[in-house]
C-alpha cells in the first residue's frame, strides 16, 4: 500500500532489496513528511511564539495548525490538552513527574501491567521511590493477555492512577482498555494510556475512551524522530505541577514568586522541535489520506498471512497469541538463539528486531531471554510476509 511514497524502501541491503519489519521500532518517512521537514528549514525556520518578525509568525501558525491536526487526529476536546514532547517516553515521564509531585503521597499506589515498556515502569518506579509510594502489577496470562479480572483486586482506595499499553510492543497484545478505564473510574482513579504502539494501526478518540492520558511518539507514525505528544485532560494539567521549568512556561518570573504560563504552554518549557512538529502533521494527513480502517484492515490481512505460514515452520513458538492483536509477530524457532536468528534475517535483507524488546518482564514471565520480532506498518506487501518466512527457513537450516 503507498509503497511508492518511502523511498528508503527501493534501499538495498547486502545487495538485497530491503525488507524492512522494524516497524514498531521506528517507521519510516513518506516523502510528504521529508519534504515538509526540509520546506522548514529552507523557507521558515525561526523560534515560535515570542516572534513580531515575519518567519517567527509563520512558523508559530503552522506550529500551532499542527497542535489542531493531533487534536483532530485523537478527537480532543482542545487543543490545550495536546502538549509536545520528545516522545512517548518523554510523555510518560512528564505525567509520572508532575502527577506524582501533584498527587502521590506516602503509601499510595500506582498500577502498570507486566507487559509495559520500560518507559511505562521505570518513570513510576523513580517517582513511587520519591514519594514513597507502591508500584502495583496487574499481571498477564500465557496468551499474553491481561488478567483484567485481577484488576479489581488490584485498584485500593489508595491507588492513585493506572497506566497501561493500548498495545504491547513485544506481544502485540490490544489490551481492553476500555475495560480498564472502566474499572479504574469505577474507583475515581485516573488512567494513562501508552499508545505509541496503536496510533498508527487503528482510530483512538481519546473523549470515548475518555482516558485521563493518553501518550505516543511520532516516529512511530510515519513521522520524524524526536517528536511525541502528551495528551491530558484539562481538569489534571490545570492542577498538575510543571515538569520542567524554563522559558515559554511562565507568565510572570520574579525572585520571590514564578506564575505559570497557560496550557499548554504550562507543560512546554524550552525552545520546541518545530519542524519535527509540522512534520508529524504531515504525517497526520498522510495517514488520514489512506484511511486508519483500510490501514487496520490491511495490516490484519498481513498479519494472519505471515502467521499462517510461520507456524507451518517446525519449531515455531509463538510469544504472544492473544484473540486480538495488531501487526507484530514475535516467536522463537526451536533453541535457536534470537540474536542469531536476527543476525542471519539480516543478512538475507529482512530487518528484525531481537532482543527484550525493552519489555524485560514480558521475557521473564516467559523464561526466555529475548525474541525475535517483525512488525508490520501500511507499506509492507505480502512478498514481504514470505521473505520473512523463507528467510527464517534458511536461517534454521543454517543454524540447526
Ligand atoms: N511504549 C511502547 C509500547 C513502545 O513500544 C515504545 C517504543 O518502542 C515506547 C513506549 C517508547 O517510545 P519512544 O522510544 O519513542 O519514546
Amino acid at each position: 500500500m503507498n509503497r511508492a511514497d518511502f523511498p528508503i524502501l527501493n534501499e538495498k541491503v547486502y545487495g538485497k532489496p530491503l525488507v524492512y519489519l522494524d516497524n514498531a521500532a521506528t517507521t519510516q518517512k513518506p516523502q510528504v513528511v521529508i519534504d515538509a521537514l526540509n520546506d522548514y528549514y529552507l523557507r521558515i525556520n525561526s523560534n515560535i511564539h515570542r516572534g513580531v518578525h515575519c518567519l517567527s509568525q509563520l512558523a508559530t501558525n503552522e506550529f500551532e495548525q499542527a497542535r489542531e491536526a493531533v487534536r483532530r487526529y485523537i478527537n480532543a476536546a482542545t487543543t490545550q490538552e495536546v502538549i509536545f514532547t520528545r516522545g512517548a517516553t518523554e510523555s510518560i515521564n512528564l505525567v509520572a513527574a508532575s502527577f506524582g509531585r501533584t498527587y502521590l503521597r506516602e503509601g499510595d499506589e500506582v498500577v502498570v501491567s507486566e507487559m509495559e515498556h520500560h518507559s511505562n515502569i521505570v518513570p513510576w518506579q523513580l517517582v513511587c521511590e520519591e514519594r514513597g509510594a507502591k508500584l502495583k502489577v496487574l499481571p498477564f496470562d500465557g496468551r499474553g493477555e491481561l488478567m483484567i479480572s485481577k484488576l479489581q483486586e488490584l485498584v485500593t482506595d489508595r491507588t492513585r492512577i493506572v497506566a497501561v499499553a493500548h498495545v504491547s510492543n513485544s506481544l502485540g497484545t490490544v489490551n481492553p482498555i476500555e475495560e480498564v478505564i472502566r474499572i479504574a473510574h469505577d474507583h475515581n482513579v485516573p488512567v494513562l494510556i501508552d499508545g505509541a504502539q496503536a496510533v498508527a494501526h487503528s482510530p483512538v478518540d481519546v473523549q470515548a475512551l475518555d482516558c485521563d492520558f493518553y501518550c505516543f511518539s511520532g516516529h512511530k507514525m510515519y513521522a520524524p524522530m524526536g517528536i511525541g505528544v502528551m495528551y491530558g485532560k484539562n481538569k489534571w494539567l490545570n492542577e498538575m505541577q510543571p515538569y520542567q521549568g524554563g522559558g515559554e512556561m511562565i507568565r510572570d518570573v520574579t525572585f520571590e514568586k514564578t506564575t505559570y504560563n497557560d496550557l499548554p504552554f504550562k507543560f512546554e518549557a524550552g525552545t520546541p522541535s518545530v519542524g519535527d512538529v509540522i512534520g508529524l502533521r504531515k504525517a497526520i494527513e498522510y495517514i488520514e489520506g489512506i484511511g486508519l480502517e483500510k490501514i487496520a484492515a490491511y495490516e490484519q490481512e498481513l498479519l494472519t498471512y505471515t502467521t499462517e505460514k510461520l507456524a507451518k515452520i517446525d519449531g515455531m513458538r509463538f510469544i504472544g497469541e492473544a484473540a486480538h492483536k495488531t501487526g507484530v509477530i514475535s516467536f522463537l524457532v526451536g533453541n535457536i538463539h534470537p540474536y542469531d536468528m536476527g543476525v542471519l534475517l539480516d543478512h538475507q535483507g529482512v530487518a528484525v528486531r531481537t532482543g527484550h524488546h525493552c519489555t524485560q518482564p514480558v521475557m521473564t514471565h516467559f523464561g526466555i531471554p529475548g525474541t525475535v520480532r517483525a512488525s508490520f506498518a501500511l507499506y509492507n506487501t505480502f512478498e514481504e510476509a514470505d521473505a520473512l518466512v523463507n528467510a527464517v527457513m534458511k536461517a534454521k537450516t543454517m543454524l540447526s
